[in-house]
C-alpha cells in the first residue's frame, strides 16, 4: 500500500516541533504525497500557535509543484462536553479542517470511559471539527462502538496516528484499542485516515507502522482515505 495524504503535520509554530513549512514540503514531495496538511497546535497547549498564525495560513500557496497544501489546526478538547479551545469563527472559517485531540495538560487523564466518550462525541458535533486526533490512548479510554457510531453520524473521521505506534510514543495501549475501533469502522462502513503527526520533517509521509498495522488486521482498503486523495478532499468538503 502507498499512502498519498498526510494532513496532521506540525511546524516550528507548534512550539515543540522542529521543521519549517518548506522543510516539511520537501519531505512530503520525497515521500510521494499528493496532499499535505499543516495542523499546528492551538494555543491552549503551552507553546501552541497564536490565532493569527491560523488566520494567515491563506498566504501559503494552495499547490506547490504537484503537492496540494491544506490548512488545518489541531485543537484541544478542554472538557467532557467536548468543547475545544478555538471558538473564533473568523479564524475557523478560513481553515480546511480542524482536528480535535485530548492533550495533557489541557484536560486531565480520566479513567471514566463514559466521560471521555461524551467528550469525544461532543467534539464531533462541533461543526468545525473534521478529524479526531490520535484516539485510542489508554489514558483517555472510550466506548469504541459509541464513538464510531458518532463518527458515522457526524462524518468526523477517526485518525490512525502513526506517531502513536512509535517506541517514543507516550500513549499506551493504542494498538489494542484501535483494533476495537476499526472493528466497528468496518461494521458501520466508516472510513478512517492515517496521519503521521510529524513533529520533524523526516517523519512526513512515513507511514510504515500504520500500513503494517492496517495490513495485519486486514482492514478494507476502500475505507482508508489515504489511498484516495480525491475522496479525502470530498469527505472534508474541500474544493481546490
Ligand atoms: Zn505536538
Ligand atoms: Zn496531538
Amino acid at each position: 500500500m502507498k499512502f498519498y495524504t498526510d494532513i496532521h503535520v506540525h511546524t516550528i509554530s507548534s512550539g515543540h516541533a522542529y521543521s519549517t513549512i518548506l522543510e516539511n514540503i520537501t519531505f512530503a514531495e520525497k515521500a510521494g504525497l499528493k496532499i499535505v496538511g499543516f495542523a499546528d497546535h492551538s494555543d491552549a497547549l503551552p507553546g501552541g500557535a497564536h490565532l493569527f498564525h491560523f488566520s494567515n495560513l491563506k498566504i501559503i500557496p494552495r499547490k506547490i509543484n504537484d503537492l496540494i497544501i491544506l490548512r488545518g489546526m489541531e485543537t484541544n478538547i478542554m472538557d467532557y462536553e467536548g468543547n475545544i479551545d478555538a471558538t473564533e469563527d473568523f479564524v475557523l472559517k478560513g481553515l480546511d479542517y480542524v482536528i480535535a485531540s485530548f492533550h495533557p495538560p489541557c484536560i486531565n487523564f480520566c479513567e471514566d470511559k463514559s466521560k471521555i466518550t461524551k467528550g469525544l462525541v461532543g467534539a464531533m458535533h462541533n461543526p468545525w471539527v473534521k478529524v479526531i486526533g490520535h484516539p485510542g490512548d489508554n489514558r483517555y479510554p472510550f466506548d469504541a462502538e459509541e464513538v464510531v457510531k458518532a463518527s458515522k453520524q457526524t462524518g468526523v473521521i477517526l485518525e490512525i496516528n502513526d506517531a502513536s505506534f512509535k517506541p517514543t510514543s507516550v500513549r499506551p495501549g493504542v494498538k489494542e484499542n484501535l483494533i476495537e475501533v476499526l472493528k466497528y469502522c468496518n461494521k458501520y462502513d466508516m472510513p478512517i485516515m492515517a496521519n503521521t503527526d510529524a513533529h520533524i520533517c523526516w517523519e512526513v509521509g512515513e507511514f510504515s507502522s500504520s500500513i503494517t498495522f492496517l495490513e495485519e488486521i486486514n482492514f478494507p482498503k476502500e475505507l482508508i482515505l489515504n489511498l484516495y486523495p480525491e475522496k479525502l478532499l470530498d469527505v472534508l468538503g474541500i474544493s481546490i
